[in-house]
């Protein structure tokens, strides 16, 4: 399903924007065409409010298309390309190949959006001065007044200092900068941005109790906004840091079992699977690894020729996907283990046979790891 919309490219950036964003788009020109424009200058006719109620949410889309535009700018400049920006119900999300790896430059990143929006806030400002002073018909003066206070909003609220929000990530990058440890900043921003989630909720439970509905239910719902993306990109980051920063040595099983390969598979059957019970062993042959012998391969060999059949003739020889290195990370094991048939990878240094995973390996450790890094 494509939920979002290519309008377009800035240097490279590929530009979306998401369907919900036609919803928002009819309400705010709705709301400013019926409520805002005639309630505070009630001397323009009905057509003159529509057409300037969807040319000001226009112009409002592209605040905030500047605001992702120099995020995603200095975040080029700072040498991490970028690959697209959509815009949606809250703003917009720059979607960065990769993490900034210094706090300085993630503070550039962060600071850069928010800024532009108190940038865009006072030029309308001045905008809107300007028009009342040389005495330009009234309809500017609406529109420039109206964008200044909604990108002084946009800055605003981007400045909450709840990560994921720009504002979150200025507050990890100066603990980082100071700490000189990313997870614990992050843990801290993310954390910070759950608390003020709740203060959020609160606050609107409150506004509704004493008869505030309609900006009570809104501020409950920003709360619970800020909360989820707290706590999914908190999460977010420990997954991505289980996959890129463990690696196959850390969690294969390196107590083996190898068979030789002029064994007989009675022998095979008796002598290890039955003995070890594990449901896969590495074969040998001449010291040399060739290949894996499963339950399943002996399945294949009918019962009474297994005392002359010899192991050999039974092993899976090896290939691409029954090998891992041990440097290689979680994400490569995961993606041989589900691609192979046998749900088990060799982890080979060279010629030599370092240990073997399995899924199970795998989910015991992260279970582990999990629970040590909460
Ligand atoms: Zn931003």
């Amino acid at each position: 399903m494509k939920d979002s919309l290519v309008i377009g490219r800035v240097k490279g950036i590929q530009i979306e924007v998401h369907l919900s964003w036609f919803i928002i788009f009819a309400l705010v020109t709705f709301s400013l065409a019926t409520g805002y424009i005639p309630n505070n200058y009630p001397g323009l006719d009905q057509m003159t409010r529509w057409i300037i109620g969807g040319i000001v949410a226009l112009m409002f889309f592209l605040s905030v298309l500047l605001h992702e535009l120099s995020h995603s700018l200095l975040s080029i400049s700072a040498g991490i390309p970028v690959k697209k920006i959509t815009l949606f119900i809250f703003g917009g999300v720059s979607q960065l190949d990769k993490e900034p790896d210094e706090p300085l430059k993630e503070l550039k990143i962060a600071i850069a959006g928010p800024a532009m929006s108190l940038f865009l806030s006072v030029l309308f400002f001045l905008l809107a001065t300007l028009s009342r002073n040389i005495g330009a018909h009234e309809v500017f003066y609406v529109l420039f007044a109206y964008l200044s206070s909604a990108n002084m909003v946009l800055a605003i609220f981007n400045l909450v200092p709840a990560f994921p929000l720009d504002g979150g990530r200025v507050v990890q990058a100066l603990i980082w900068y100071f700490s000189g440890n990313l997870q614990k900043a992050r843990k801290f921003s993310s954390a910070m941005g759950r608390v003020i989630g709740y203060v959020f909720i609160y606050f609107g439970i409150f506004m509704v109790l004493n008869g505030n509905i309609l900006n009570g239910v809104w501020f409950a719902f920003i709360g619970w906004f800020i909360n989820q993306m707290s706590q999914s990109s908190y999460q977010s980051m420990v997954m991505s840091d289980i996959f890129d920063k463990i690696f196959v040595s850390d969690f294969m099983t390196d107590k083996l079992e190898i068979v030789d390969d002029n064994l007989s598979v009675q022998a095979l059957l008796e002598g290890y699977f039955y003995k070890y019970k594990y449901a896969v062993f590495p074969v040998r042959s001449n010291e040399r690894i060739t290949g894996i012998v499963s339950v399943e391969s002996i399945k294949k060999t009918p019962r009474e020729l297994r005392t002359q059949t010899t192991v050999r003739s039974i092993t899976t020889p090896l290939t691409d996907n029954l090998i891992v290195r041990p440097g290689d990370t979680v994400s490569a094991a995961i993606t041989k283990l589900f691609g192979n048939s046998v749900g088990r990878v060799l982890v080979m240094d060279q010629e030599n046979l370092m240990g073997i995973v399995s899924k199970t390996d795998i989910l015991n450790y992260l279970r582990i790891y999990s629970q040590l890094n909460k």
